[in-house]
């Protein structure tokens, strides 16, 4: 005779012979206790716990208990649950063993989590005008979000990067060195799926490392159905090559698979002009004696100019592209006044006062200092105004990690 399907986790346990029944109701209490809030259906026809969404759900079968905490939460603990079989986004327990109930409890306390913070990033995200409202209404929204603003050896704030929004669109330049970026990005509020173009400047640690933890993370959403379309990167060739060997020396070939397929490599070449999200971008050889570096030239929906010169101060043969910026984006590696500490120059580096100077030389309307050390974090901002304003009279601004400029 055919079961009727089941209505409740009750009706669904007592289809199961005693034995069993003791293990799910075991694996039910747990789940109970981790996530009080968390209320009980059947979805897919097993039990289900539902809290912003499904939690967990579970299922009995012949020699072990099914457990499916999700595709997201098997890899944040896959090392504990390399003991066990796995499905995809489930793990199975052996009927005769005793159930990890502190595993399972601490992936149902993850999952809680997880579901809460994508409630409060959608929230974050509809208080930004829909795209398609703003195009009725004539309102743009262009963000400069700073996510980092500190040179290579900071401890204090991350390394300096930095994301131009649009709508609801990220165009992500440079990314710092390492898995910060993906902490500056979550603060800020930028979920990955947002992220379809990033450029990278140069091959120094403290721009680059960051785009191995972005291909790494967005591979494996493309792969489990959580980012659509394709993701962009824009460099030069060389740094192509270097980005390619570290990516396939450090993350699993299922993710490398992706590159060619849905991440994409395009070359920067000096003077030429690339559409991004929209944009005229002028990508330029800042011709750097350390690092082949590209600095680029950005021309907002406004028509304004912004202007980035990478992480080494102006040079002459820029000022076909910086003239007259309206942002003009520049390295300050320390106030001039301290320059016998931190030794700017030796690092071909300059101080405040250069960039400031370099500011006026190019008549530029606001200008941004990055890529600074970050010994006196608290008074930086401070500092570096107090030294600037005797050699630049436009908008000097010293931001923060995390500092929100509206274009
Ligand atoms: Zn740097």
């Amino acid at each position: 005779m055919k079961q009727q399907k089941p209505n409740t986790i009750d009706e669904y346990i007592e289809r199961f012979p005693e034995g069993v029944q003791k293990k799910l109701q075991q694996i039910r209490q747990i789940i109970q206790t981790a996530a009080p809030e968390a209320t009980e259906k059947i979805s897919y026809q097993i039990p289900t716990f539902y809290l912003n969404g499904n939690l967990v759900h579970f299922a009995a079968f012949k020699n072990h208990i099914g457990f499916y905490p999700t595709p997201s939460a098997m890899e944040q603990f896959k090392e504990a649950l390399s003991l066990y079989k796995q499905g995809k986004g489930s793990v199975q327990f052996p009927i005769d063993e005793a159930l990890p109930l502190l595993l399972i409890s601490e992936m149902v306390q993850a999952r809680v989590l997880e579901n809460q913070q994508k409630v409060e990033q959608k929230k974050r995200r509809q208080l930004v005008p829909k795209s398609k409202n703003t195009e009725q209404q004539g309102v743009l929204k262009e963000k400069l979000i700073l996510l980092g603003t500190g040179n290579a050896a900071v401890t204090k704030c991350y390394n300096t990067c930095f994301a131009i929004q649009k709508n609801e669109t990220v165009f992500l330049v440079d990314t710092g060195g390492g898995n910060g970026i993906l902490t500056q990005l979550e603060k800020a509020g930028i979920e990955l799926d947002q992220i379809h173009e990033i450029f990278i400047s140069h091959e120094h640690t403290d721009h680059m490392l960051g785009i191995i933890w972005l291909i790494r993370m967005i591979s494996a959403r493309m792969k489990n159905g959580f980012y659509s379309g394709t993701l962009n990167i824009y460099c030069h060739a060389e740094l192509k090559q270097t980005i390619l060997t570290i990516v396939k020396l450090t993350i699993p070939e299922k993710f490398v698979k992706m590159i060619g397929d849905r991440i994409l490599f395009h070359p920067v070449t000096d003077g030429k002009s690339r559409k991004i999200m929209g944009y005229e971008v002028t990508f330029f050889d800042i011709r750097s004696t350390k690092a082949k570096q590209f600095g680029f030239l950005l021309k907002l929906e406004s028509g304004k100019k912004l202007v980035f010169l990478g992480d080494e101060p102006y040079r002459d043969h820029e000022y076909v592209y910086a003239d007259r910026a309206d942002w003009l984006l520049h390295e300050a590696f320390c106030r001039y006044a301290d320059r016998e500490q931190f030794l700017p120059y030796e690092k071909d580096h300059t101080t405040v006062k250069e960039a400031c100077e370099t500011a006026t030389a190019l008549q530029a309307v606001n200008l941004i200092l990055y890529h600074t050390e970050d010994k006196n974090l608290k008074k930086r901002k401070t500092l570096y105004q107090e030294e600037g304003r005797h050699y630049y009279q436009g908008n000097l601004y010293v931001p923060d990690d995390l500092t929100v400029f509206e274009l």
